[in-house]
């Protein structure tokens, strides 16, 4: 893989904003992926820089949700704001990791992250759930470095 381009298509980045768009529909936490080609430092350090940057820790709940992909690292990170750890268990992302990396393995990475957002919505739903008035805090769009 040698440009960030070639990960996803546009269209078919398209499709996984829309499930984020539905995921927050059923849900008051905010889930946003980020892509890049490679991290410096370690992936678990780099999501939570990324985390700080798009600025996912300003949510009125904090419950700011980051998918973070390096591609070239062939790794991803699945980083949740304070207002999730503090009301679930550790392994609450556990099986969103496993439906993600099921997929990445098999090189879909398309489907990884749709099927990961709309995993993490689910999970998210049953702290957070949708409720009336509730707003768009953080774009939905696919960030990329
Ligand atoms: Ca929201
Ligand atoms: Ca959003």
């Amino acid at each position: 893989m040698s440009k960030i381009e070639d990960f996803l298509s546009a269209e078919e980045e398209q499709e996984i904003v829309e499930a984020i768009r539905i995921s927050e529909k059923n849900t008051s936490g905010e889930i946003r992926v980020h892509i890049e080609k490679t991290s410096e430092i370690d992936a678990f350090n780099r999501a939570l820089e990324v985390f700080h940057y798009l600025k996912m820790d300003n949510t009125k709940d904090e419950n700011g949700v980051l998918i973070y992909v390096a591609v070239e690292d062939k790794t991803f990170v699945i980083y949740g704001d304070k207002g999730i750890n503090s009301v679930v268990p550790s392994s609450f992302w556990d099986s969103t990791k496993d439906v993600i990396q099921s997929y990445f393995k098999k090189g879909d990475y398309k489907q990884g992250l749709i099927d990961g957002v709309l995993k993490a919505g689910e999970e998210l739903q049953k702290h957070f759930p949708w409720h009336h008035g509730d707003i768009d805090e953080l774009s939905n769009e696919i960030s990329k470095n």
